[in-house]
């Protein structure tokens, strides 16, 4: 994408591009009501935000720093900053609720704006979420206004700027607005990449993968995001943070790992310097079978503890395997599809047809089937899709919703056979569970689980039932409650049980230190 073509805004109540917005195929609408009895819910029109509810003698201060035009109270633009994409954020937008709205969008444009904004909300106790793409899952820009003049979305659609790139160090600094596509495009330019590609890549933006610490498809290769991440810049009510300032270092606690992942509640990240890599100049992607899911995950761990990981490995299970491969002509009849994987190399030609063949000997002596390119590039394609899919789903009266998981190899068979078992038991009959390795490490990988069944009467509170079972299962399992989404709101009662009580502690403590009036993104991530 050029960068000269911004991002499109999402549409408030669906995800991605409105423009490509579209029911499903009629071959798929048959599919669905197969499974689950087709019931359309449409969405609620013309909703509005509750009027804001700011102090008029407020503004002049906000406008003074930022300038009139950038502060918004209009409907249309307080509609666009409520809440994030998670499934219940959708159905929430759908159903006309809007009372997470802010009273009024601020967009600052550089480091000193922000913190001038900061300072403003600290003296006058507004509360702060700042506002990347808007793509978060876990209720992370649904903050707390309770006990708080009001509440002003930090919006970082003005910093889209590559600030320096130094091709010996192989480094670039970035602003946190740009987009996905507008940092890769930027870096395209000097023939540069970052290679962080999640399903969110089209809408979500820097300075929202390194709060979230995103991790991408291409995780195996290029790591995830706050493995790229160098240097940070931070503005916090009570100062400034500049971070990185070597390679590697053995200054004390890297304090970048306090950022990291801290979903805009210690402070609002003005610039990530970040390691790139050569533009690949070769690309293969490529489709196995595995008899089973336990042996393609076998197969993943002996890639990852071999020292031998392609950019891209994922395994779907048997379920997800079988509806990727299935059309209403196919149902009954695809017997015994195994499970997918999908093997992607990027790099020189050299380094790609190297790495391809060392993977293909590996996988072959350890029992998998390829299936030649077909099934790597139909993912390739349709990598950014799913999000869409879900929109159509949920018009047509499905409940979709995705959640994720990391442990050790010692305990994925555990794990997955514990969170599918909440799920389907709180769920009941007719729920569909499909699962996929999503990420893989020496020493562990994450599951990703996508859940479908036909909405109750309140879906909302079908998926948090849900969800509270499958968190539960999660720590129970000793494993993490989330490997790549972040926390937000949602997560917080069971991070409590993962960090446990010194753990909580020390988080309150470095909040209570950079942020003592507690504006920023109140009740996001602290427990
Ligand atoms: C369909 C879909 C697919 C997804 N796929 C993936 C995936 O493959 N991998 C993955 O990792 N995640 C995925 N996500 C989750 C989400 O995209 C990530 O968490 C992403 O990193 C959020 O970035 P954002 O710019 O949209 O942040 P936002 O949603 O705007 O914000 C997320 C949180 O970070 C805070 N924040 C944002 N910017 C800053 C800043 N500059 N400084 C401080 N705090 C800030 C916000 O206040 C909020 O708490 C997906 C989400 C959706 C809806």
């Amino acid at each position: 994408m050029d960068r000269r073509t911004p991002v499109p805004e999402m549409h408030p109540q669906r995800w991605g591009d409105p423009s490509r917005a579209a029911d499903l195929p009629e071959s798929a609408l048959e599919l669905v009501e197969l499974a689950f009895g087709s019931r359309e819910r449409p969405a609620v029109a013309g909703a509005r935000p509750p009027a804001p509810d700011l102090a008029d003698d407020l503004l002049p201060g906000l406008r003074t720093i930022v300038g009139a035009e950038h502060v918004l109270v209009d409907d249309a633009t307080r509609t666009l900053r409520t809440r994030g994409k998670s499934t219940p954020d959708l159905l929430r937008a759908r159903a006309g609720d809007l009372d997470d709205a802010p009273d009024a969008v601020v967009r600052p444009d550089g480091h000193g704006e922000v913190v001038a904004v900061l300072e403003w909300a600290a003296e006058h106790g507004v509360a702060v979420v700042p506002f990347g793409g808007g793509t978060c899952v876990t209720g992370g820009l649904a903050a707390r206004r309770d006990g708080f003049a009001g509440l002003v979305s930090l919006d970082l659609v003005r910093m889209k700027r590559l600030l320096a790139v130094d091709e010996v160090s192989m480094t670039a600094t970035l602003q946190p607005g740009l987009r996905g596509p507008e940092a890769e495009a930027l870096l395209a330019e000097r023939g540069l990449t970052l290679g962080h590609y999640p399903q969110s890549f089209e809408h979500a933006s820097i300075g929202g993968f390194a709060a979230t610490r995103s991790s991408g498809q291409s995780s195996a290769g290029y790591g995830r995001f706050d493995a790229m991440v160098v240097g940070l810049t931070v503005a916090t009510p009570t100062g400034s943070l500049d971070l990185g300032s070597a390679p590697a270092s053995a200054a004390g606690p890297d304090l970048r790992q306090l950022v990291l992942g801290s979903e805009g509640a210690f402070g609002v990240i003005t610039s990530v310097t970040v390691r790139v890599r050569r533009a690949p100049a070769a690309t293969a992607y490529d489709g196995w079978r595995w008899p089973s899911f336990a042996a393609g995950a076998d197969a993943m761990r002996a890639l990852a503890q071999g020292g031998l990981l392609p950019t891209v490995l994922r395994l779907s299970d048997e379920s997800e395997t079988a509806l990727n491969l299935a059309d209403p002509s196919s149902i009954g009849s695809t017997d015994d599809p195994g499970c997918l994987m999908i093997t992607g190399y990027e790099g020189t030609a050299e380094q790609v047809a190297e790495r391809r063949s060392a993977v293909g000997a590996l996988l072959e002596r350890l029992g998998g089937t390829a299936l030649g390119e077909e099934p790597g590039q139909r993912w390739l394609h349709g990598r950014f899709d799913a999000p869409y899919l879900r929109d159509s789903l949920l018009d047509h009266g499905v409940l979709v919703e995705t959640l994720e998981t990391a442990t050790f190899w010692s305990d994925r068979e555990r794990l997955y056979d514990d969170v599918r078992a909440a799920l389907q038991d709180t769920l009941g009959e007719g729920t569909l569970v499909l699962c996929h390795v999503s990420h893989v490490y020496e020493t562990g990988c994450s599951l990703y689980f996508t859940v479908a069944v036909r909405q109750g009467d309140d879906p909302i509170a079908q998926w948090q039932r849900a969800k509270a079972a499958a968190s539960d299962a999660i720590v129970a399992a000793g494993a993490t409650i989330t490997h790549h989404h972040a926390v937000g709101t949602d997560h917080r009662p069971w991070l409590a049980r993962e960090i446990g009580d010194v753990g909580v502690r020390v988080l309150r403590a470095v909040k209570a230190e950079l942020d003592p009036a507690g504006i920023l993104n109140p009740g996001v991530l602290i427990p």
